[in-house]
C-alpha cells in the first residue's frame, strides 16, 4: 500500500511503500477513504506526544472494513466505521467508569503510538471501529472523530453548557472551534468568539456566534469579553489554543460560578488567585477527548443534520503536508480533509 511516513519526529511525512497490514487476533483493518487534518496532528510530529518513529500518522478516520482477526465479533467486513481516536485497556476502573479517557492502563494515539491512517489501510483493535450510522458519509464521520466529539464531551460534561449561558471559545475559527461554535449552539448557549482573523471571525458568525473578538485587535481578550457580557464575565470559556496566556484570558473572562475549560495543548503557565475561587466557585479544568459513546452520538447527531463538517481545504492523503502547511500559515478555515480516491 502507499502510505505517508514521519521517518523521524520533527520531519515532514513522504510517500513510500508499504506492506498491506494483516490483522491479527482481534484486530481489523479498514480501507481508509476519508481523513480530517488539524493542528493536533502537527503537534505530535514534533515528538512530543512521545511514540517511536517511522510512523504513519492519521486518527480522524472513515473507511470500510476488509478483514478482521480471529475473536472479532462486533464488526464484519463491508462495514463503514469510523476510528476511535485513543488505545484504551477497556477494563480498568476509568474505562468501566464511562470515564475511558482517563484509562490507568493507556496504550497512547493512534497515529502516535500504532500507525494510523494517512495510507491506503489501517489495521487497529477492532474495538477501535465504530459503525458509522446512515445518512452520514465517509468525510462527515472523520471529522466526528476528534474535530467535533471532543466539544460533545467538552460542552455537556466539562462547560456544561445551558441555554441560559453565555460562552467564550478562544480560537473559535479553527478546526475543532468551529465545530465547537454548533456544539454550544446545540445546548442553546450564546457564543462569543475569539480568534487572529476577520476572516475566521466571519466563518464563526457564519456557525452560529452571536458576537466576536480579534485578538489581535483588542489589547485584553477578557476586558472585551466583559464588556460584550454588560461587566458580568462569561458563564464558561473553552480555549482550543491552550497557551499561557490565551487560558489566562479564558480564566480572567469568567463570570461569578463561571467554568474555564482548556481543550487545545500550547505551552506556558496560567495563575490563579485561590482565594477568588472561594469566593465565586469558578471551575478551572481541562476536557479530554470523548468516550466510544459520545463518539457514537456525535455521528447521530451530525446524520441529522444538527452540526455540520466545517472543511476549508481538501487534497489527496498523499498532499497532506500541503495541509499542514495551511495550519501552520493559520490560513485554514475549518477542517483539512483528504481524499483517497
Ligand atoms: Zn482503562
Amino acid at each position: 500500500m502507499q502510505a505517508m511516513v514521519v521517518n523521524r519526529w520533527g520531519e515532514k511525512s513522504v510517500l513510500a511503500t508499504r506492506p498491506d497490514p494483516q490483522p491479527g487476533p482481534g484486530e481489523a483493518v479498514m480501507k481508509v477513504r476519508a481523513a480530517g487534518v488539524g493542528l493536533t496532528l502537527l503537534n505530535m510530529r514534533t515528538g512530543s506526544f512521545g511514540g517511536v518513529t517511522p510512523r504513519i500518522m492519521g486518527h480522524e478516520l472513515g473507511g470500510d472494513i476488509v478483514a478482521t482477526g480471529s475473536g472479532v465479533t462486533h464488526i464484519a467486513v463491508g462495514d463503514r466505521c469510523a476510528v476511535y481516536f485513543y488505545l484504551t485497556c477497556g477494563h480498568c476502573r476509568w474505562c468501566r467508569g464511562g470515564r475511558e479517557t482517563l484509562c490507568e492502563r493507556f496504550g497512547g494515539y493512534v497515529g502516535v503510538h500504532r500507525d494510523g491512517g494517512f495510507a491506503d489501510y489501517v489495521c487497529l483493535p477492532a474495538a477501535n471501529f465504530l459503525p458509522i450510522p446512515a445518512g452520514l458519509d465517509y468525510e462527515a464521520a472523520a471529522i466526528a472523530a476528534d474535530a467535533v466529539n471532543t466539544n460533545w464531551h467538552c460542552m455537556r460534561e466539562r462547560a456544561r453548557l445551558n441555554p441560559h449561558d453565555t460562552v467564550l471559545l478562544i480560537g473559535a475559527g479553527g478546526g475543532v472551534g468551529i465545530h465547537g461554535v454548533q456544539v454550544a449552539r446545540l445546548f442553546g448557549a450564546r457564543v462569543i468568539a475569539a480568534d487572529v482573523s476577520e476572516e475566521k471571525l466571519a466563518l464563526a458568525r457564519q456557525w452560529g456566534a452571536a458576537d466576536t473578538i480579534n485578538v489581535r485587535a483588542v489589547a485584553d481578550v477578557a476586558a472585551e469579553a466583559r464588556r460584550l457580557t454588560d461587566g458580568r464575565g462569561v458563564d464558561a470559556a473553552v480555549d482550543y489554543v491552550g497557551h499561557g496566556h490565551t487560558f489566562q484570558a479564558a480564566i480572567d473572562s469568567l463570570a461569578v460560578g463561571g467554568r474555564a475549560v482548556i481543550v487545545g495543548v500550547g505551552t506556558g503557565p496560567a495563575s490563579v488567585d485561590p482565594r477568588s475561587l472561594i469566593q465565586t466557585e469558578r471551575v478551572i479544568t481541562g476536557s479530554r477527548h470523548s468516550t466510544r459513546t459520545e463518539l457514537i452520538e456525535t455521528m447521530e447527531i451530525m446524520a441529522r443534520g444538527l452540526v455540520r463538517p466545517v472543511v476549508g481545504m481538501r487534497a489527496h492523503f498523499t498532499e497532506v503536508e500541503s495541509v499542514f502547511d495551511a495550519i501552520r500559515a493559520e490560513t485554514l478555515l475549518g477542517r483539512g480533509a483528504l481524499e483517497y480516491a
